[in-house]
């Protein structure tokens, strides 16, 4: 089931979040010797062996990004190259040979181009950027796989706010972790997300957006949000939890830069006790599809902590528009992070 859908039969006023197949897909393999080009190819499926080594032990990573149409009608990147080099990152910790990263962004911009019609209108969304590089050759020892496949796949969706710029609510849970100290939770590898699915079902149903994790060895340090990382504004400081067993978000780098330059805040990267939170001002996460997300209330241990009110914070607001503006070349972009795809 493709479920192939046209650009014109697509109802851009009413996307979310779901697979829909566009037209065309990045395609690379590598020998176990080095990668081929790589080209174009009509989206579709494709045959693996059973014993490709992605099946049985997982050996496969992915990235996250996403091409937005301007005010002006140009496609636009958010800082591809962090993304690229962070999936070379991702791949060497699982023994994946890497792909070069100014290669990935050239694909990453055709693939774009070749789809340019199921990129949302302006303020509808973003055309999602899935690369995904995987062992697909067949091994029966716990090793690397003799081969591999790279792909780069879009899917539109919707805007991540579609009532509008509301704040969520969450929950800190001690029930499960998300990743271990020196485990792979630093690097997109596909084995670490299956692991979130039933927190997020139970999370769900107990009325929560999200479940925040804590650091594994001592469940005292605030970790991360599921797919978003998380900061929150305690006496005017910004914190955030340091790099370690997170994933280094793109976003977040992003922000901590605003914050610092563009608020003129001091940001402090550290351990960020759970207690600490409780008495934040404003609290939020970020991500390429969360971009910047109030958290309005935290419940833990059957207490619930609200922030702001309930309402957006002045800081969370300001740290939103300075991101989205930029994303959209709708003001200066000092740090040139902004790529347009025919460049
Ligand atoms: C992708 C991801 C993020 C956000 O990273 P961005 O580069 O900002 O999109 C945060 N946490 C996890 C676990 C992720 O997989």
């Amino acid at each position: 089931m493709l479920n192939l859908v046209k650009p014109e039969e697509i109802d851009f006023d009413n996307l979310g979040f779901a697979y829909i197949a566009t037209k065309t897909m990045f395609w690379a393999t590598h020998d176990g010797t080095k990668w081929t080009d790589g080209e174009l190819r009509p989206f579709g499926t494709f045959e693996i062996n059973p014993a490709a080594c992605i099946l049985n032990y997982g050996q496969g990573v992915f990235e996250g990004m996403k091409a937005q149409r301007t005010k002006q009608n140009e496609l636009v990147l958010f800082r591809p190259l962090e993304n690229a080099i962070r999936c070379k990152e991702s791949c060497e910790r699982l023994c994946i040979p890497p792909y070069d990263p100014q290669k990935f962004v050239y694909w990453v911009k055709q693939v774009v181009k070749a789809n340019a019609d199921y990129v949302p209108p302006y303020g509808k969304g973003a055309l999602y950027i899935r690369p995904i590089i995987f062992g697909s050759g067949p091994i029966l020892g716990v090793a690397p796989a003799p081969s591999y496949t790279m792909i780069i796949f879009v899917i539109p969706v919707g805007p991540y706010f579609k009532e509008g710029f509301n704040p969520i609510k969450l929950e800190i849970s001690k029930k499960y972790h998300r990743a271990a100290p020196k485990g792979t939770g630093n690097i997109k590898y596909v084995g670490n997300y299956a692991g979130t699915m039933l927190p997020s079902e139970e999370t769900h149903a107990a009325g929560f957006a999200q479940i925040i994790y804590l650091d594994a060895a001592e469940e005292k340090y605030i970790e991360e949000v599921g797919t978003a990382n998380f900061f929150c504004v305690v006496d005017g400081i910004l914190l955030t939890p340091q790099l370690g067993s997170i994933l280094p978000g793109v976003t977040r780098k992003s922000v901590i830069e605003l914050a610092r330059d563009q608020l003129g805040m001091s940001v402090e990267e550290r351990n960020v006790r759970y207690e600490e939170v409780f008495k934040a001002s404003e609290v939020f996460c970020t991500g390429t599809a969360a971009v910047v997300t109030p958290i309005g209330s935290i419940m833990f241990e059957g207490k619930q902590y609200i922030f702001n009110d309930f309402k957006v914070g002045e800081i969370t607001q300001k740290l939103y528009d300075l991101l989205t503006e930029i994303q959209l070349q709708e003001r200066d972009d000092p740090y040139g992070w902004v790529e347009n795809v025919n460049d």
